[in-house]
């Protein structure tokens, strides 16, 4: 019976991308956090000769142990460090995903959690503007703690995986209740995952239908409607999708299709590259593949003694050599035993009648696939799925799903 909590991460993992079980001993903690706070507000009496020395001397001292104006100035960012190594930011964390809230509790807590994911905070520039900072701080450091206290002495702690009101299936997934979210809430989504299956199997892709997909509240950006962490394999869905599930089930795809890629198709990442550069190098890209593509096929080299006839002047030459690593043919008229040309092998082949093969050089899907290789392959297998992708690009896609 191992909490959810253990297993799944919540929407504030997807924005810092740390991989970690929250929570351990929260009241210990919490215990630790007050100590600090008694600390840190030891410090106010400091404050007089603190101000009298700045007032008196233009060299601040430092002794060790003793409390001096650096202690003001650093406040904001170095308490910050300590909250983090006392780890209360995993309090946050672990309240949001363990316990269920009092709703005038909960914007704080989220509102703690998004302030701790911060990589770090500034200092004020001077002692004058410093102190008020330092109290500001140190007050919301307390009224956080008394909002924990309260919940950790008196809430609720959510249920385990195994009580079967978290988790619902759909079709091969697991749909997971991360968040508390109600049972209309979950019918959603299990829906959006369920067509969003029907159309990756459409198309030969159930293979990344498996696993959990985690329901949180909002993931990363607000507007992101789904999440896929690669290096965890994981896969996250937005609970409030009403009003937005078929973009949802579009946007299920999308991610699906970076597990495609990350977990299936790692080997053909040099595939996706260069079906992402042809995309981008257009109609006059797709044409020099094509042609490059005729060249390179041996059938279609000419041998010595060949000849040729071209087809406006009806000039005959016959071929002396070729080169089939730069494809240059050594020609002559057929009459002319000392005079030769050097040609590249397309317009001979020309001559002969080849011609260039139909090309219809879509653009990007959208702009988005326009940004790299992975997202072009995530958008088209997304416009595959919905039977939308342009044919050229399905002839490039395909065989790299074979
Ligand atoms: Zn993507």
């Amino acid at each position: 019976m191992r909490p959810i909590v253990y297993r799944v991460a919540s929407r504030f993992e997807c924005q810092t991308r740390q991989a970690k079980a929250f929570g351990g001993d929260l009241k210990a903690r919490l215990e630790r956090w007050q100590r600090q706070l008694e600390l840190w507000v030891s410090w106010e009496q400091e404050l007089p000769r603190i101000l009298q020395e700045a007032a008196s001397s233009t060299e601040p001292k430092y002794e060790k142990g003793v409390v001096s104006s650096y202690y003001f100035t650093d406040f904001v960012a170095s308490s910050f460090r300590v909250m983090h190594k006392l780890g209360v930011p995993d309090i946050f964390l672990a309240l949001l995903q363990q316990y269920e809230l009092p709703a005038e509790a909960r914007p704080k807590i989220e509102e703690a959690a998004r302030y701790f994911a911060k990589t770090g905070v500034r200092n004020p520039r001077t002692l004058k503007t410093a102190i008020p900072a330092y109290r500001k701080t140190l007050a919301y450091y307390q009224e956080l703690h008394g909002v924990v206290e309260k919940i950790v002495s008196s809430g609720q702690s959510r249920g385990t995986e195994d009580n079967g009101a978290s988790v619902l299936s759909a079709g091969p997934f697991k749909v997971v209740n991360t968040g508390g979210f109600d049972a209309d809430t979950m019918r959603t989504t299990v829906e959006v995952v369920k067509r969003a299956t029907h159309l990756l199997a459409a198309k030969g892709l159930s293979k990344v239908c498996y696993g959990d997909i985690l329901m949180s509240q909002q993931i990363a950006k607000s507007n992101v409607l789904a999440f896929y962490r690669g290096d965890a394999d994981e896969m996250f869905i937005r609970a409030d999708l009403k009003g937005h599930e078929m973009e949802a089930v579009e946007v299920v795809v999308h991610e699906l299709a970076h597990r495609l890629h990350r977990q299936f198709l790692k080997t053909k990442d040099r595939q996706i590259s260069l079906m992402y550069g042809k995309i981008k190098r257009g109609r006059k890209g797709q044409e020099e593949a094509a042609i490059e593509e005729i060249k390179s096929d041996p059938r279609n080299w000419p041998k010595i003694g060949d000849e040729i006839q071209h087809p406006k002047t009806k000039h005959r030459y016959v071929v002396s050599a070729f080169d089939d690593s730069d494809k240059l043919v050594t020609i002559r008229l057929v009459d002319d035993q000392r005079g030769f040309s050097v040609v590249d092998l397309w317009p001979i082949l020309q001559w002969q009648g080849h011609k260039l093969p139909h090309v219809s050089a879509s653009t990007f899907v959208t702009s988005y696939a326009g940004t790299k290789p992975s997202e072009n392959f995530a958008e088209m297998i997304r416009f595959y799925c919905l039977d939308k992708l342009p044919d050229d690009q399905v002839k490039m896609l395909v065989p790299i799903l074979a």
